[in-house]
């Protein structure tokens, strides 16, 4: 399942502006403005959908701010992962902030008005998983934009327990790239970091992220792999020590020449098997992986080689620790601890969608924002 981790190229642009209500010039009364999946197709068309009602426990929010995942360019392209997960007719779009607008029965807080960053996960509460507290394995997740109408629209609804307030410090862009961020910030939670080496294998918006945050938790040197130049220049900004280019020979001697000594983590976003399989070969004897990239092929990992003998600990990432990581995510753009900001490379408007999606596919960018118009 694809989250907020590699973009995938190729298919055609088959989006198409069109109206889903009939007898309008405009936009309707009491209809919102949504980039939908109409249809079990490739494409998006951008289309009016009744205005949500917060149902109980659910909040009503006006979208203040959105960005693009590469989940969402999956869906666009309806790859085989969003064939068989997704029902149309579905709006998309799970990076979101947003202004409370309104609350279903039972919503106590935040008040009215409050800008909040949205949680994409919505847990059920009451399995195995979510009793224990490890709500980001909820076996019931469901995903907004995905699962549920999503957020590329210019009001959303979602479950009261997924809002997180942010305060009018943090910029609507920067609240709604808290998402993926906090997927990098996971990825970091595992092992101590100060004083280590780490490398980052995938470099773009969340192993950007990941390289920041290595980096302010006090990293000895943290050292940055993809194949694409606009992303290494990227994670150099966001403090990478070293960058690698990858290239279809094996990486391991040049990462080991940057690294310098001993690699005692690999942050692994890119999904590539190759990478996998190099991380771990790479990192020290006794030492950690975190692994978030999602591949589309089997990985080609000698596990009695290099991981049994080497006893290396390997973390699965998905999503965000529900709240620790949120906490954790706050403190960093609230105090300006982490800019975000340079992460974000391209804004677009909702119309523009197209466009966005494009960009995404070549590569050529961070993170991409869409406003509502
Ligand atoms: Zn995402
Ligand atoms: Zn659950």
């Amino acid at each position: 399942m694809p989250r907020c981790a590699a973009v995938s190229p190729g298919a055609t642009d088959t989006t198409q502006t069109v109206r889903l209500t009939s007898g309008t010039a405009g936009h309707n009364h009491g209809a919102v403005l949504a980039v939908l999946k109409p249809a079990p197709a490739p494409g998006f068309v951008i289309g009016d959908v009744p205005m949500p009602t917060p149902a109980a426990g659910q909040i009503l929010l006006r979208v203040a701010a959105t960005s693009v995942c590469g989940t969402d360019v999956h869906l666009y392209d309806w790859n085989p992962w969003a064939a068989a997960r997704v029902h149309p007719p579905r709006v998309v779009g799970h990076e979101v902030c947003g202004e409370v607008v309104a609350w279903g029965d039972g919503v106590q807080g935040p008040p009215i008005g409050t800008r909040v960053a949205v949680e994409s996960h919505i847990v059920c509460g009451h399995c195995d998983e979510c009793r224990r507290g490890d709500f980001h394995v909820c076996e019931n997740t469901r995903i907004l934009g995905v699962d549920v109408d999503g957020a590329f629209a210019t009001h959303l609804v979602v479950p009261a327990a997924n809002v997180w307030p942010v305060g009018d410090a943090v910029s609507p862009d920067v609240a709604a790239a808290m998402e993926p961020f906090g997927n990098a910030v996971h990825a970091c939670s595992y092992g101590e970091l100060g004083g280590r080496t780490v490398v980052v294998f995938g470099c773009g918006p969340i192993g950007c992220a990941a390289i920041a945050v290595a980096r302010v938790q006090g990293a000895a040197r943290v050292v940055g792999v993809d194949r694409n130049a606009y992303r290494l220049d990227l994670a150099e900004r966001m403090g990478a020590h070293a960058i690698v280019r990858a290239t279809d020979d094996a990486v391991d001697e040049a990462v080991r020449r940057a690294a310098g000594g001993a690699i005692d983590c690999v942050l692994e976003m890119s999904g590539s098997p190759v990478a996998v399989a190099s991380a771990t070969r790479l990192v020290r004897p006794g030492g950690w992986i975190s692994l978030l990239g999602i591949g589309d092929g089997p990985d080609v990992v000698d596990l009695s080689s290099d991981v049994v003998m080497k006893g290396l600990s390997l973390y699965g990432i998905a999503g965000r620790r529900i709240p620790a990581t949120w906490e954790q995510v706050t403190s960093y753009v609230r105090d300006g601890v982490i800019d975000v900001r340079t992460l974000i490379t391209h804004r677009f408007a909702m119309h523009e969608i197209d466009g966005a999606v494009e960009l995404m596919k070549s590569g050529q960018c961070g993170k991409v924002t869409l406003t509502p118009e």
